[in-house]
């Protein structure tokens, strides 16, 4: 089961955190995995993981909230199976504390990124009737997350794109579908913690909005992307996959 022998993938934000869980997983399924990160050195050496497991990974050099640059990759590479969208950024703050700039700065990467990579590459994928995108939406993308106003906005926007995508183009054999995590372990949200002014408490925190009460490691993630991306999950289009230890089931 899960076998992705022959396919070709692309994962943004494979540098680090869940996109390099997704790329390894992706590639020990037997895919070709087109490695993009706007961090080169983080891409690269994602590659090398991948490739000292024997798996086959390339990289491309991308910030997915340039516009040209995004269009233009899909000249230069080969038409996708796979499109995993990962790439995103997070900000603290609500209404009074995020500025215009700030919503704007994470709308050119969490939604007009996914938005440019899905410009690029399905319209392939339709011609071939062929492919699966998966979109790294956030518990944010289905109920509103505290402090995080520009993030909870943009990853609506995302789980928006997956179900608008999936209603308009699933008739043609291509699904998309997104994932919803809750709070994972990753760079991400450490960075997210040093932050505050107790970090070990606001860990504690965290971890407690998971109903199990830990965070989800990023191969947790990975793995409902190897199933979304395979053959197996041809029924699933249009769906928000909760992975968030059960923090979105009410309180
Ligand atoms: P991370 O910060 O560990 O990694 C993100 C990667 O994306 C980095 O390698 C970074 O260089 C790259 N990146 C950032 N902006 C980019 C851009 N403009 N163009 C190209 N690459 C770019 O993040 P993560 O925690 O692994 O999160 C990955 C995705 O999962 C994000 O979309 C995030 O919103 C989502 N998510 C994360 C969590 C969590 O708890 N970690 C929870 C829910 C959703």
């Amino acid at each position: 089961m899960f076998k992705l022998t022959s396919k070709i993938a692309l994962v943004t934000g494979a540098g680090s955190g869940i996109g390099r869980a997704i790329a390894q997983t992706l590639a020990q399924a037997g895919a070709h995995v087109w490695v993009v990160d706007r961090d080169v050195a983080a891409g690269a050496s994602t590659v090398t993981l991948i490739r000292d497991a024997q798996g086959h990974a390339d990289f491309a050099a991308l910030d997915v909230s340039n516009d040209a640059d995004t269009l233009a990759l899909a000249t230069h590479l080969p038409a996708l199976d796979i499109l995993v969208n990962n790439a995103g950024i997070g900000h603290v703050g609500n209404l009074l504390t995020t500025t215009a700039v700030d919503l704007d700065r994470l709308h050119a990467v969490n939604v007009r990124g996914p938005f440019n990579l899905c410009k690029a590459f399905v319209p392939a994928m339709l011609t071939r009737g062929v492919g699966s995108v998966i979109n790294l939406a956030s518990i944010g993308g289905v109920v509103a997350v505290r402090d995080r106003l520009a993030y909870t906005v943009t990853k609506h926007a995302v789980t928006g794109l997956t179900r608008s995508l999936a209603l308009d183009h699933s008739h043609t054999g291509v699904r998309f579908n997104a994932i919803c995590p809750g709070r994972v372990e990753t760079p991400f949200v450490q960075s997210r913690i040093a932050e505050y002014p107790d970090p070990e408490k606001a860990y504690r925190d965290m971890a407690s909005t998971q109903l199990n009460g830990r965070m989800a490691r990023p191969d947790e993630i990975a793995a409902a992307a190897l199933y979304l991306a395979s053959d197996e999950a041809f029924m699933v289009t249009g769906s928000c996959l909760m992975i968030d230890g059960g923090w979105s089931a009410g309180k």
